[in-house]
């Protein structure tokens, strides 16, 4: 499937524009926020929403300030850590194992990207994170919400799984690469997907993107 030029840029000036007056506020997003910061608030906000983990936040890094304060956490520490955002006794385990992993590190992450990418915890998501925040790489951090704004916008993807969907993967890459703000770009998405392109009742009628959106031509203009 071909990518639209014209689309991907009107998708990436409407969503930076939209994300200037509506992006969110989170402590990982504040420039001074460390890489450790940046990395273990996207383990935890897989799976629980952003404004959950955002309440929890300051508790958390009080508690577990660096990798090696979490390191020299127990598994069981961890899943009572963890509890208060519904991650379960697994999560904890794997958790457990890459701070584990970064304390015997010194807090380094391997010079090698894919020996970081074979590392507890870190599937494609956290490691595309890795790369944005840690290498400064242009990565996307696609999750199913960011997939479900690309997709509603330019068009559905094929495979049942994000991660292994060529033309989604490629989509969301080009997206990011071709901006000179991959992590407020990355922002946008997400924020937007939370706000405006939520997964069952999308705010279309007021979206900035609608006059080129596939799923608005087919549901609200399309439909004769
Ligand atoms: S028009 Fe509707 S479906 Fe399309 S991006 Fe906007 S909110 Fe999502």
């Amino acid at each position: 499937m071909s990518i639209d030029q014209k689309k991907l840029t009107f998708f990436q000036a409407k969503i930076l524009d939209w994300f200037k007056l509506n992006g969110r506020s989170f402590p990982w997003r504040a420039k001074s926020a460390s890489n450790y910061i940046r990395i273990i608030s996207e383990v935890l906000l897989q799976r629980t929403k952003a404004e959950t983990v955002a309440n929890y936040f300051p508790k958390f890094i009080e508690i577990y300030p660096s990798w090696r304060r979490l390191g020299e956490a127990s598994q069981v520490d961890l899943e009572i850590a963890l509890k208060p955002l519904g991650l379960h006794k697994q999560r904890a385990a794997r958790l457990f194992r890459l701070a584990q992993d970064m304390k015997n590190r010194k807090g380094r992450f391997p010079s090698n990207p894919k020996k970081v990418s074979e590392m507890a915890m870190m599937g494609q998501y956290i490691t595309n994170a890795y790369e944005l925040f840690v290498l400064n790489k242009p990565s996307p951090l696609l999750d199913v919400n960011m997939a479900r704004v690309l997709e509603r916008f330019f068009e559905p993807r094929k495979l049942a799984d994000i991660r292994y969907d060529p033309y989604l993967q490629n989509l969301a890459r080009r997206i990011i690469e071709e901006t000179q703000y991959p992590k407020k770009l990355n922002w946008a998405i997400l924020d937007f997907a939370s706000r405006i392109c939520k997964a069952r009742m999308p705010r279309c009628s007021e979206c900035v993107l609608s006059s080129l959106c596939s799923y608005y031509y087919v549901n609200y203009v399309n439909i004769h």
